[in-house]
């Protein structure tokens, strides 16, 4: 565990709660995470500052029920020591109708 990363602001909740989200070797609090609900796996999760990009599909999946987590701080930021705020689109949304 000593090789990942823990995102900006998080690590004080994830000490607490002792509960974590890795997305590419970067460590999440659970509790700051976006639940995605009903998203396409094809639908892009973005960074606004930097060229990171995924796709909903390849982000982590609580066991809880069907979303998936989009952390709020790019992965690639927090490596550079750069803040990245992430945003989605829910790209062919209606398809879910
Ligand atoms: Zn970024």
């Amino acid at each position: 565990m000593s090789s990942l990363l823990i995102a900006p602001q998080h690590e004080r909740n994830i000490r607490e709660h002792g509960v974590a989200y890795v997305v590419e070797s970067v460590a999440y609090d659970s509790m700051k995470v976006t639940h995605l609900c009903n998203y396409h796996p094809d639908s892009r999760v973005y960074c606004k500052n930097c060229d990171w990009e995924t796709t909903v599909s390849k982000l982590p999946h609580p066991d809880t029920d069907n979303s998936v987590v989009q952390p709020d701080m790019c992965p690639d930021c927090v490596k550079r020591g750069e803040l990245g705020f992430v945003r989605s689109t829910p790209k062919a949304a209606k398809e879910e109708v």
